[in-house]
């Protein structure tokens, strides 16, 4: 899944790099992957697509909700929730492919899927998405919209015995905001990621909500985590705290150890110390 800072960056690029380019050939499902999700047969992308100007493209907030990049070509509406990569005329195309949109100047545009995604292909309806696409649309963290009030109603619209890495990353209950980016904002705003949410106090519950903007907006603005990679396969500025790239490191505030461990569905990292348990379970 691409999560909400990287697309920002890949619409952003595909704004300055495809915007105008006439997609020549459409290929989806050259590679069958058992978790890549399209609309309708997959053969039928090419009729779909080819002849049309890829016109804009939005971080997955535009029309969906999260997770995913949107690319509009004139009348069809894109929904892609895997990297998508540029290839220069006569660059080497990656050996498996989901979706192949070659362009008339002969650049492409790809997208591989990683451990699921999904490539929607939809005739472009008046408010974008046709009506039998489901969507709970819901603010942005990246927006004004998704302010402190609104994060005390999702915060009241939930069990409390969850723990923070379940409300902050999982039902979609914030768009974009998944297992990847919820562990910097877990480490900037000194939780634990088990930590259930009836053990932690008001402070602390501010210092999430302005750790859930302020760490995104930092990945955003320094052009994606690097630990993923953009539109023309560089890694993102933002220098993670806790990742796989990380671990090996000290806490850049207390310098112990950190710890990955599974925890649903995902690793998590967390500093033990900066980060601790309290009084929970
Ligand atoms: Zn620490």
């Amino acid at each position: 899944m691409i999560e909400l800072p990287e697309t920002y960056v890949l619409s952003e690029q595909i704004n300055q790099a495809l915007i105008g380019k006439t997609v020549r050939n459409a290929t989806a499902n050259a590679h069958p992957h058992a978790f890549a999700w399209y609309t309708g047969d997959p053969s039928a992308y090419h009729a779909k697509l080819s002849g049309k100007k890829v016109t804009s493209s939005n971080p997955g907030t535009g029309y969906t909700c999260g997770g995913n990049t949107e690319i509009i070509c004139e009348d069809m509406l894109l929904v892609l929730s895997t990297p998508v990569k540029y290839h220069a005329p006569g660059e080497k195309l990656p050996a498996k492919h989901q979706l192949l949109l070659e362009f008339e100047d002969f650049s492409h545009m790809s997208c591989t899927v990683q451990m699921w995604g999904c490539m929607f292909c939809f005739p472009f309806a008046e408010n974008g998405l046709p009506d039998e696409f489901v969507c709970n649309k819901s603010p942005d963290p990246l927006t004004a919209a998704f302010d402190e009030a609104y994060f005390d109603t999702l915060w009241r619209g939930t069990k409390q015995s969850l723990s923070a890495k379940a409300f902050l990353a999982t039902e979609q209950r914030i768009p974009g905001l998944g297992n990847g980016v919820l562990q910097d904002i877990l480490w900037n705003a000194k939780i634990h990621p088990k930590r259930k949410l009836q053990t932690i106090n008001d402070a602390e519950k501010e210092s999430m909500f302005h750790s859930v903007k302020a760490t995104l907006f930092a990945m955003r603005m320094q052009g994606g985590r690097d630990t993923e990679r953009d539109l023309f396969g560089c890694k993102g500025g933002y220098k993670t705290i806790l990742s796989a790239n990380t671990l090996k490191n000290p806490c850049p505030t207390c310098g112990g150890s950190l710890v990955r461990e599974a925890y649903l569905g995902g690793n998590i990292y967390y500093c033990p110390v900066c980060q601790p348990m309290r009084g929970a379970n």
